[in-house]
């Protein structure tokens, strides 16, 4: 019995200088670790997560939107002491964290590639506004999104400068093709194709001594066989042989009172009543009715009256 209670005595001292020991060498505490893999220990998880707010999330660099920091996980553990170190984790985690940046960017809606970022937002309204006011007439489809970006280095002054004339050079672009195309419109009908490529050899009202009358159309000389196309679309009201002077002629009615002559064709190759496409082949050049020499005779009317193809065609 004596015996018994000895051995105890000295198992429980054993026993406390075990425990003595374990709590000078060993303190409870958290491992840290970043996407799975450990990178060393701290105290207090709650007291660490204030420090990694103070100073690896809360950036002061201009256009810092947040800062990325992948997925830390805290384990409770008896650690060795000596290894607890706050400073050591924090230092990890500040070279793991990526900064992501705030930036603007100015998109034409009608030009999906056409992108300008900047860096302020005031910056950004200021493009928009000036671009809408310069480029009014075409109403540019512009719009400003909030972008993040891991790495601005390629909004700098530069590229900056060099986007805002890329998407004004598209914008003028847009503006002279809208502007071009009104030009050759009569009455809403958009004459796309010139007929025949050549040279104008008589002029809308010239006198000339092969007519008694004004000249209503024009001339473009090219060589006989030359392939004539409808310079829009619509259809076609006449097609054969005219003895007023015409020769060979095509009418083609494009609606809205707009009709074009085609005269003094070598061949025609419509129909009366067909349907033509802007740019579809219609006739081919030759000199057959009152006429001295290979060459198409053009005219544009409106509601009946000749107008002068060269407000629209061979300016
Ligand atoms: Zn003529």
């Amino acid at each position: 019995m004596k015996r018994t209670i000895k051995f105890l005595k000295i198992i429980a001292i054993a026993l406390t200088i075990i425990i003595a020991i374990m709590f000078i060498k060993f303190r409870p505490a958290y491992s840290v670790s970043l996407n799975g893999e450990m990178i060393g220990y701290v105290g207090d998880e709650k007291e660490f997560k204030e420090k990694i707010n103070e100073n690896v999330l809360d950036s002061e660099e201009e256009n810092v939107a947040f800062v990325k920091l992948d997925n830390v996980e805290y384990n409770f553990e008896l650690v060795n002491r000596n290894e607890v170190n706050d400073d050591k984790v924090l230092v990890a985690l500040e070279d793991n964290a990526t900064n992501v940046y705030r930036v603007y960017e100015v998109a034409d809606l009608n030009n999906e590639n056409d992108k300008v970022y900047v860096n302020t937002m005031e910056e950004a309204e200021d493009l928009v506004a000036s671009l809408k006011e310069n480029y009014n007439e075409i109403e540019p489809d512009l719009v400003i999104n909030t972008i993040y970006l891991d790495d601005v280095s390629e909004v700098n002054d530069e590229n900056i400068k060099l986007a805002k004339e890329k998407m004004t050079a598209n914008l003028q672009e847009e503006l002279e093709e809208k502007q071009e195309k009104e030009s050759r419109t009569v009455n809403g009908i958009y004459l796309a194709y010139t007929p025949v490529t050549g040279r104008i050899t008589s002029r809308f009202g010239a006198r000339e001594s092969i007519r008694s009358h004004t000249h209503k159309g024009i001339d473009i000389g090219a060589a006989g066989g030359t392939t004539i196309v409808a310079t829009a679309g619509g259809t076609v009201t006449y097609a054969g042989w005219n003895s007023g002077g015409y020769g060979n002629l095509v009418k083609i009615d494009h609606g809205n009172g707009v009709e074009t002559y085609y005269g003094h064709c070598s061949k025609v190759y419509v129909k009366k009543g067909q349907q033509v496409e802007a740019g579809e082949k219609i006739a081919a050049v030759g000199s057959t009715g009152r006429s001295t020499g290979n060459h198409l005779h053009f005219e544009i009317r409106l509601n009946g009256a000749q107008v002068n193809p060269q407000k629209y065609v061979y300016k």
